[in-house]
């Protein structure tokens, strides 16, 4: 049998393509983005320096054996001939050597999360060669301690300051400042010295060997992958396990022969904004990382039209092709040699939530791509994210005019942050878990080490790096506010503390950073919420969203079901909170909770008398007091929502939340007693005794919801005539009411039989006495596991179902979810009991088959039977999905998630479009 094909040639892509049946995805997992973005630039003519990538099938299979898979080695030493062949130079010859660099690279990429090491086949004899052959020395040296500071780092595992301090020794011996005061001598020399460096930490010499580099260089990278940083990341980002990375071996050029040479990176669009414009970075005579890294003060990207207008225009023209036929933001890596342009790499870049949205929208403009795919190229978080708040205006130019500000810098990736400040990333993260501070992270620039503490804080502040850097790029990608680059910070990190203008600001003390204007200021400015109608573009696309719902059949579903997408309604209980949610794009209200107009101070006292009340007729005279409010509360929502269903559920919690704490008047009742004082003593103690007869020791299990409104039912019947007194005078003005009322933690339909039919015939009295008629239902909320399993019966009462997934929950599992997020959840989610957290998420084999139950079986009974979720899984974007797939009519959420929702339902129409969605288990 013959072995596996482990490394294709950039010029080979064809054959890996052809081995994974021709998906371009897959070609991605096999190859990696790097190497499959490097093999379909060469294919498509773009200058890339010829290589090879060893797959990353080679990766797991080396991670499984402990050792490199049969037959990989000689075909990478094959490659090598081939690469050879292609350049006219060869490995480890001194007259004219070939070098390569070393990259890893998976599917997706994980910025600065596996090493690259370059120069590899530099050697004391290749290095003399290549002085000889450029005639130029100083490079050759400076080539060659850049190889063995990363070999040594990346691949021996030898720390930074192991060659950093030798480095920096030496400049000040010399008086030199910057690393291009460094003449040919002193790279030469400093060589010598980093080889002492490996001889001293590893106890052998830098290998003489440009092979041997190789294949060292090559097991690192494999290695890397399983490395504390990768795995990290990947559990932040959600990246599997079993991916794997490639590692390219690519045919070294070199930014660093002299000023006509350079590197740079840039982005097609740019990637904080989505504006159409080119952005990027770049500097003359220096090699690739120089730039990422942010070490050295970049040119912006323009600027290179001046110095090389022939290499700039031919970049121009790379990208542009690159942007059409990736049909995305590009975020490209350069290197110019002597003039001549190479790419070396290319990739969709990373943005912000707003360009996101601003690119989607942009090239659906511009006919690069359709309307779908521009939904889809936003996520659902990323909607989130430009909710989320931003400084109040104000009191940003007050701080401003007050002096505050004590910093600018790059505006990195926008947004508001107000956080304690920390100088290294195990404190920062330390801070913001164990004490659950709000941190800002504070370094001169940030490193692959140092990402588990950008994750862990608000923001982050440098002072050193531009838009490109590693902070930058870390930090747009997970949303966090970041300015970069502000160089008038004097970061001292031995005492913890930075000085600014001789302001010493210290660990600890609070500032707030604007990542959208790269502004710092002392102490914290307050937030406020973003509005969504000046964010045209965010509206365009959700109006897209919209459409994509309402498309009659993009649901697939069993015969009477709907067959559009999900609608998003919201949960609010005032009319501000409906008029929110209707401008938040709301169709309907899936839940309004009556007992919040309970609490509400004047009328608190009434419904504690109400409650206490011995006698029916005094309950009723109590409740009597309350209808007035409660039909000015639904009159007003009814209004807001005109012409949209309103579902209000009646009274649910136990009655003993409407009283005193019996602890606390116990304690009260006692004190007097022991004082003497008997004024009020009475009153308190019958109180007491009424509560004490309503404790109860499970309350979540008792009299509460349809229980109650069958143990007392006034409260229930006032709450209906209130609602269809509501709903008839608005009606009488002309706004259209559809009023649905909604019955609470019903488990048999018993309680249905029992309590609707006296609910309705309050319903048809209202109607008659007022002389309007106007469309309303009945229906339940589906909480209990019973309920979801006798569905076929309770649907024969019920004309609609919500779902109220926190009970639904709690009772499915027997959590109580206060107590379980308290006690044991959390241990639960990292040790992998449970996948999620299911209160947030919902619980798909358990919950969700009892939903889908109970809508199938629901749904037999009654074809037409409304169905929708009004726990807060109703903004979840996962759980949205779901929903999609049971055949809700629609979900019910907070008013400020219903634009993360109404994505959510398109991004589950659209990946569903076309599959039967009840056979989908
Ligand atoms: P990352 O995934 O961190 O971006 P890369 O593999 O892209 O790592 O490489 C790091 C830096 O080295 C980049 O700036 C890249 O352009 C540069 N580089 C990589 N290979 C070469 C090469 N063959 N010639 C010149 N520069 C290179
Ligand atoms: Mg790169
Ligand atoms: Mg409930």
């Amino acid at each position: 049998m013959a072995t596996k094909k482990w490394v294709y040639l950039f010029t080979e892509l064809d054959q890996a393509e052809k081995y994974v049946n021709g998906e371009w995805e897959r070609v991605r997992a096999l190859l990696g983005g790097k190497g499959a973005g490097l093999a379909d630039m060469t294919r498509a003519g773009v200058p890339v320096p010829p290589g090879f990538t060893v797959t990353t099938e080679a990766c797991n299979a080396y991670s499984a054996a402990g050792k490199f898979p049969e037959g990989m080695w000689e075909q990478e030493l094959e490659a090598m001939k081939d690469t050879e062949g292609a350049t006219g130079k060869k490995f480890g010859d001194p007259n004219n050597p070939l070098l390569v660099s070393c990259r890893s690279g998976a599917k997706f990429s994980m910025p600065g999360m596996m090493d690259t090491v370059l120069n590899i086949g530099l050697t004391d004899e290749t290095a003399a060669g290549l002085a000889r052959l450029t005639g130029d020395e100083r490079f050759a040296y400076d080539s060659y301690r850049r190889l063995v500071e990363m070999f040594g780092e990346v691949v021996l595992g030898i720390p930074d300051e192991a060659f950093e301090h030798p480095l920096a020794n030496y400049k000040s011996r010399k008086g030199y400042r910057l690393d291009t005061e460094m003449n040919a001598e002193d790279w030469k020399e400093l060589t010598e010295t980093f080889k002492r460096v490996v001889r001293e930490q590893k106890g052998f010499d830098f290998p003489q060997d440009p092979y041997k580099q190789l294949e060292l260089a090559t097991e690192a990278v494999f290695k890397s992958w399983n490395g504390k940083r990768a795995v990290d990341y990947r559990r932040a980002t959600n990246i599997p396990d079993d991916l794997g990375t490639a590692v390219n071996i690519v045919t070294m050029v070199f930014g660093n022969m002299g000023n006509s040479s350079g590197t740079g990176v840039a982005f097609t669009r740019d990637p904080s904004t989505g504006e159409k414009k080119l952005y990027g970075d770049y500097l003359l005579n220096a090699q690739g990382e120089d730039v990422v890294a942010g070490i050295r003060n970049t040119e912006k990207i323009q600027n290179l039209q001046q110095e090389m207008p022939e290499v700039y225009q031919e970049f121009l023209n790379i990208i542009d092709k690159l942007e059409q036929h990736y049909k995305d933001m590009q975020d490209v890596e350069f290197t110019i040699e002597r003039g001549k342009l190479w790419m070396l790499q290319t990739r969709s870049g990373k943005r912000t939530a707003k360009a996101a949205v601003k690119t989607a929208v942009d090239m659906v403009n511009e006919g690069l791509i359709t309307k779908k795919e521009g939904l889809l190229r936003v996520t659902p978080e990323q909607v989130d994210t430009l909710l989320h708040p931003q400084y109040d205006l104000k009191a940003q130019s007050q701080a401003r005019t007050d002096g505050r500000m004590f910093a600018s810098g790059v505006n990195a990736s926008p947004g508001a942050a107000v956080g304690q400040i920390y100088f290294d990333a195990d404190k920062a993260e330390q801070m913001a878990k164990e004490q659950g501070l709000d941190v800002i992270m504070v370094r001169p620039f940030t490193k692959p080490d140092d990402v588990h503490g950008m994750i862990a804080a608000k923001g982050i502040l440098t002072s050193e790096g531009g838009a490109t850097s590693h902070a930058a790029v870390v930090a747009r990608q997970f949303g966090k506010p970041c300015i970069v680059g502000a160089s008038m910070l004097r970061i001292d990190l031995e005492h913890r503390q930075m000085e600014v203008n001789g302001k010493v600001i210290k660990e600890g003390e609070w500032i707030s950073i604007d990542g959208a204007t790269g502004e710092a200021y002392l102490g914290k400015i307050p937030v406020t919420a973003p509005s969504l109608e000046e964010q045209t573009d965010l509206l365009t696309l959700l109006t897209w969203a919209d459409e994509i719902c309402a498309t009659p059949g993009i649901r697939k579903a069993p015969q009477g079901w709907p067959t559009r997408g999900l609608q998003v309604w919201a949960n609010a209980d005032y009319p501000r909170d409906a008029q929110r949610a209707r401008s938040y794009g709301a169709v309907g209200i899936g839940l309004c909770r009556t007992e919040h107009m309970f609490f509400e101070q004047e009328r608190l006292p009434v419904v504690q008398r109400m409650i206490l009340a011995e006698s029916s007729q005094a309950r009723t005279a109590a409740l009597n007091e309350l209808l007035p409010h409660q039909r000015s509360d639904f009159e007003g929502l009814f209004e807001a929502m005109d012409g949209y269903p309103v579902i209000i559920r009646l009274i649910d919690p136990p009655l003993h939340e409407f009283l005193p704490s019996e602890e606390e008047l116990l304690e009260e009742v006692v004190t007097m007693r022991v004082k003497g004082e008997t004024d009020g003593l009475e009153a308190r103690e019958k109180l007491l005794s009424s509560i004490q007869m309503l404790h109860e020791s499970n309350p979540m299990m008792g009299l509460r919801g349809v229980r109650l409104s069958i143990m007392m039912p006034e409260i229930v019947e006032m709450q209906v005539r209130a609602i269809f007194e509501a709903a008839a005078n608005v009606t009488l003005k002309g706004v259209e009411a559809k009023p649905e009322v909604m019955i609470p933690l019903t488990g048999t339909v018993k309680e249905l039989e029992w309590i609707q039919p006296r609910l309705e015939r309050i319903a048809k009295a209202v109607m008659d006495e007022k002389g309007v008629n106007f469309h309303y239902k009945f229906g339940t909320m589906i909480e209990i596991p019973r309920a979801t399993l006798t569905a076929d019966a309770i649907a024969k009462l019920a004309e609609f179902f919500s779902f109220g997934t926190n009970d639904l929950t709690q009772m499915t599992y027997g959590y109580s979810r206060d107590d379980a997020e308290r006690n044991f959840l959390l241990k639960y989610v990292e040790e992998g009991i449970l996948e999620k957290n299911p209160f947030q998420t919902i619980d798909r084999p358990g919950v969700g088959r009892l939903m889908r139950i109970a809508v199938e079986d629901g749904r037999k009974t009654r074809p037409d039977l409304e169905v929708g979720i009004c726990g807060e899984h109703g903004g979840d974007p996962d759980s949205i999905e779901f929903c999609h797939l049971v055949g809700n009519n629609y979900v019910s959420c907070s008013p400020f998630r219903v634009p993360v929702a109404r994505l959510a339902a398109a991004h589950a129409a659209l990946k569903h479009s076309g599959v039967m969605i009840a056979e989908e288990k």
